[in-house]
């Protein structure tokens, strides 16, 4: 039977690239949004022309229902999880720790951090061995900005990015002898519509300068590490945390 990958925010972005290569490495593809349903389905349309598999699905992260539901679809549409990627995730518009209120802050966390643990949960509860489960990959989407800091930008991306480099390593130990597999890709300066949803839509642009290999880079070149991450190839690759950022 065909394994099955979900996809978190695979609408658009880093999440669209990952989910389109891996229905070409052969998953049946799941492809969670949150809002913009007829990109999710663009996706899926796009995966079936190239002679995959796909579903979408919509929840968002941050809501237990939601993700609960999104499960309950998958267990009736597939009856199996074999690989998760984490990716849904948001950025704010510029500001100083001294501006950030606590609304905003909820939502980073409760998207970013929140979400991914959810999700997670819902997953090795599906394929940890102590579940009865087959084993499985999660592969979490952080960020360069976890060891960056991001000042006067975003400490609050950064910082939720920090807790999914932690939470990284103490899941990836926790069910490491239940036949899961959890890594993180860092992806730095990505070209993909999140700059813009912060107000910044040249960053990438403006910002290549400070990368080694001066450029930014696409949401393929992440998706390539992820689906690496996820197969067989990496078998013994567990608790990774892999730059994806040009050497920045
Ligand atoms: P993007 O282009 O803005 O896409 C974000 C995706 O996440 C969309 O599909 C969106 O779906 C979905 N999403 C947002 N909130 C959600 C929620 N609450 N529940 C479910 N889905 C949600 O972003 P991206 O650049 O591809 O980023 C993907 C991941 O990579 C994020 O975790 C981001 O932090 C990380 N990252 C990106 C960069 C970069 O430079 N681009 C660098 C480092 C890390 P809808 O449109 O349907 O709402």
């Amino acid at each position: 039977m065909q394994k099955v990958l979900l996809v978190t925010g695979a609408s658009r972005g880093i999440g669209a690239a990952v989910a389109v290569l891996g229905a070409r490495s052969g998953y049946a593809v799941v492809v969670n949004y949150a809002a913009n349903r007829s990109a999710a389905d663009a996706v899926v349309r796009s995966i079936e022309q190239q002679g995959g598999t796909a579903v979408a699905f919509q929840a968002d992260v941050a809501q237990e229902d939601q993700v609960l539901a999104m499960f309950a679809g998958i267990d009736q549409r597939f009856g199996r999880l074999d690989a998760l990627v984490n990716n849904a995730g948001v950025v704010d518009v510029v500001a100083r720790v001294d501006e950030m209120s606590v609304q905003r802050l909820r939502r980073m966390f409760d998207i970013n951090v929140l979400g991914t643990f959810i999700c997670a949960r819902e997953a090795i509860l599906r394929m940890s061995t102590r579940h009865g489960g087959p084993g499985g990959a999660i592969v979490n989407i952080s960020s360069a900005a976890a060891r960056l800091g991001s000042p006067g930008q975003y400490v609050d991306y950064a910082s939720a990015k920090g807790a999914i480099d932690a939470f990284t390593m103490g899941l990836a130990k926790e069910v490491a002898a239940e036949g899961i597999r959890v890594n993180a890709v860092r992806p730095g300066l990505i070209e993909t519509e999140i700059h813009a949803s912060g107000g910044l839509p040249d960053r990438v642009r403006d910002l290549a300068h400070l990368v080694p290999m001066k450029r930014g880079g696409s949401a393929e070149e992440v998706a390539q590490a992820v689906i690496w991450l996820l197969s067989d190839a990496a078998s013994y690759t567990t608790m990774s945390l892999v730059d994806v950022s040009g050497g920045r």
